[in-house]
C-alpha cells in the first residue's frame, strides 16, 4: 500500500525542515521518529480525536494517525462544550491526542488521553516505518464542516481524496519540495490541515506556521525565504490594509511565488488592492470539507478577481439548473462541455477522487447530498465565464436573492459595496417583500463609525455599478459582522436579528 507521505517514509529529504511552529521545528528525520513512535502506540485504536491547536503536537498527532491507518478527528479547541459534546458523541473516538500542557475541557477530558511527544529525538537517521495499514478507500480523517449553514456534519474523508487533491494542487500550482509555505490558519479544517500541513509533507517541502496570523509574521517569513502563503479572505483583507502604508510589506508579498486564498470568496476590492501594491495576483481556489479542492486558478493561468479558476485534474464539474437540466461544465479530463456563456447561473455539482465517503451517522444527509447519477451537490451557485473560469455567485441557501423576477447573487453586491470608501465590511441578504418577493438588504461595517455612508448613497453605488434592481432597499449599520473561526460571515445570524 502506498504511503501518503513518500518523502517522509523514503528518507529522501531527511535533513530538510518539515514543520516549524514558532521557535520549534522538526526535520523530516525527526518527524519520522516522533510520528513513527506515536503511530506504533495507536495501532488498532479505532478513531482518535486530536486537540487541534496550532502546534507541532497537532501536526505530529495527525501524521501519526495517518501512518497508523487510524482515522483522526480534529477538534476545534475554541469550540464550546456543547459543540464538542456533539462531535464526540457523533464520532466516538477511543482516545484524544493532545500536547502535554494542554488543558482539556470536560467532554474531552472524559476520553483516554495520549500525550503527543514532538521533540527532536533519535540520531538523525530516518527510522524504518512500517507500511501504512490502510488502502485508498479507507477513512483518513473525519472533519466537521464549518457550521456556516447548520450544525456541523462529520465528513468522512478517505485517504484517496487527500492524495488526489494534493497531487492535483501540485500540478495546478507547480508545487514542489522546494516550496516553503507560510501558514497562519487553524488546523481543525481541511484548509489549514490538509492543504497547509499534509500538503507540504506530501511534496517533501517545508511549512512554517505563525501560531497566530499577523501581517508582520507573513512579511518576516516571506523575507526569510518562504515561497507560498495560504490564507482566508479576512487575512488578505488585513494584508491589503497593511500594504497601503507599508512599502516593505508590499515588496515582501511581491516576492512570493504564490499567494493563495480560499474558504470563502475573496472580495474583488481586496484582491485589486493587493495586486496594485505588490504586482502579484492572488490565486483563488474553491473547495469544501466534503470535496477537498474542486477548482483553482493555475500558477501559469490568468487570475481574474472574483473567479476561482478551472476544475483541478480529475475533477468533473457541472452547473445544474433547479429543474435538473445541465447548463455546462467540464469532464474529468478537463474537456469543456456545454456553453460557457458568462451568464447562466446553476448549482455546482462535482465528482472525482477528491470526494468524501459519507457524513458520519447521517445516511439521510449523505443520500440528499448526491444526485441519482452520482454527482455531489455543493449547494454553491456559479457561472462559467467565457474564458472558462468558474465564478461563484454564492450559496444557494443564503446568497441567492429572488427579487422582482430576477435571481441576484449577494456576492456581486457585496463587492460593489466594498468599493465604497466608507464601507469596511459588507454582507448582503434577502428578506421577504410583498411586491418583489424578496428585497436586497445590506449589512455594513463603516470605515468611520462616526459617519457611516447613507442608505441612499449605498443604493446609488450599487445601482450605478451593477443595475438598479440590485440596489439594497434596506441598510443596517453594524460594529462588526458575525463570523466563524475561519472568518466566514454567518448570514444565518444576520437574518435572525
Ligand atoms: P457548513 O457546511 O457546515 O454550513 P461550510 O460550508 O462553510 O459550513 P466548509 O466545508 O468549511 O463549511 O466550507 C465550504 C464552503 O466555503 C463552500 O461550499 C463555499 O460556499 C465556500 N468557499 C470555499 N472556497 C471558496 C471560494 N474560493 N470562493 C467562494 N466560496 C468559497
Ligand atoms: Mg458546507
Amino acid at each position: 500500500m502506498s504511503s501518503l507521505f513518500p518523502a517522509l517514509v523514503g528518507g529522501s529529504v531527511a535533513e530538510r525542515s518539515a514543520l516549524r511552529f514558532g521557535e520549534r521545528s522538526l526535520t523530516y528525520a525527526q518527524l519520522a521518529a516522533s510520528a513513527g513512535a506515536l503511530a506504533a502506540r495507536l495501532d488498532g485504536a479505532g478513531r482518535v480525536a486530536v486537540w487541534a491547536t496550532p502546534t507541532l503536537e497537532t501536526a505530529v498527532g495527525v501524521v501519526a494517525a495517518l501512518l497508523a491507518g487510524v482515522p483522526a478527528v480534529p477538534l476545534n479547541a475554541k469550540s464550546g462544550e456543547g459543540e464538542l459534546e456533539h462531535i464526540l458523541t457523533d464520532s466516538a473516538p477511543s482516545a484524544v491526542l493532545a500536547a502535554p500542557g494542554d488543558e482539556l475541557p470536560g467532554p474531552v477530558r472524559a476520553l483516554r488521553r495520549i500525550d503527543v511527544v514532538a521533540e527532536p529525538a533519535g540520531d538523525g537517521a530516518v527510522p524504518a516505518l512500517p507500511p501504512e495499514p490502510a488502502g485508498p478507500a479507507d477513512p483518513a480523517l473525519v472533519v466537521y464542516t464549518s457550521g456556516t449553514t447548520g450544525p456541523p456534519k462529520g465528513a468522512v474523508i478517505p485517504r484517496r481524496a487527500i492524495a488526489s487533491t494534493l497531487d492535483a494542487l501540485a500540478d495546478a500550482w507547480q508545487w514542489t519540495g522546494d516550496d516553503v509555505l507560510v501558514h497562519g490558519l487553524p488546523l481543525f479544517h481541511v484548509h489549514g490541515l490538509v492543504l497547509g500541513v499534509l500538503g507540504p509533507l506530501r511534496r517533501g517541502g517545508s511549512m512554517r506556521h505563525l501560531g497566530r496570523f499577523s501581517a508582520q509574521g507573513v512579511v518576516r517569513e516571506l523575507n526569510g525565504g518562504a515561497t507560498m502563503l495560504f490564507g482566508v479572505p479576512t487575512m488578505y483583507h488585513r494584508l491589503a490594509e497593511t500594504l497601503d502604508a507599508d512599502p516593505e510589506a508590499a515588496e515582501a508579498l511581491g516576492r512570493a511565488r504564490l499567494l493563495v486564498s480560499g474558504s470563502a470568496a475573496l472580495p474583488v476590492h481586496d484582491h485589486e488592492r493587493i495586486t496594485a501594491a505588490t504586482g502579484r495576483p492572488v490565486v483563488e481556489r474553491y473547495g469544501m470539507t466534503e470535496t477537498l479542492m474542486n477548482t483553482s486558478v493555475r500558477a501559469d493561468g490568468k487570475p481574474r478577481p472574483g473567479t476561482v479558476g478551472v476544475p483541478l485534474p480529475g475533477v468533473g464539474l457541472r452547473l445544474v439548473e433547479e429543474d435538473g437540466s445541465v447548463i455546462a461544465g467540464y469532464d474529468a479530463d478537463g474537456t469543456p462541455t456545454g456553453a460557457h456563456d458568462g451568464e447562466s447561473v446553476g448549482e455546482i455539482q462535482v465528482r472525482g477522487p477528491n470526494l468524501f465517503t459519507e457524513y458520519l451517522n447521517r445516511p439521510d444527509a449523505t443520500a440528499a447530498a448526491y444526485t441519482e447519477d452520482g454527482w455531489f451537490r455543493t449547494g454553491d451557485m456559479a457561472v462559467l465565464d467565457t474564458d472558462g473560469s468558474v465564478r461563484i455567485v454564492g450559496r444557494k441557501a443564503t446568497d441567492l436573492i429572488k427579487s422582482g423576477g430576477f435571481k441576484i447573487g449577494a456576492g456581486e453586491i457585496e463587492n460593489a459595496l466594498l468599493e465604497h470608501p466608507g464601507v469596511r465590511e459588507a454582507a448582503v441578504t434577502g428578506e421577504p417583500d410583498e411586491d418583489l418577493g424578496e428585497r436586497v438588504v445590506a449589512w455594513i461595517v463603516p470605515t468611520d463609525p462616526q459617519s457611516p455612508p447613507s442608505a441612499d448613497e449605498l443604493a446609488d453605488q450599487v445601482a450605478h455599478r451593477l443595475a438598479p434592481h440590485k440596489r439594497p432597499r434596506v441598510v443596517h449599520v453594524l460594529e462588526s459582522l458575525p463570523r466563524n473561526d475561519m472568518g466566514k460571515i454567518l448570514k444565518r445570524a444576520l437574518k435572525r436579528d
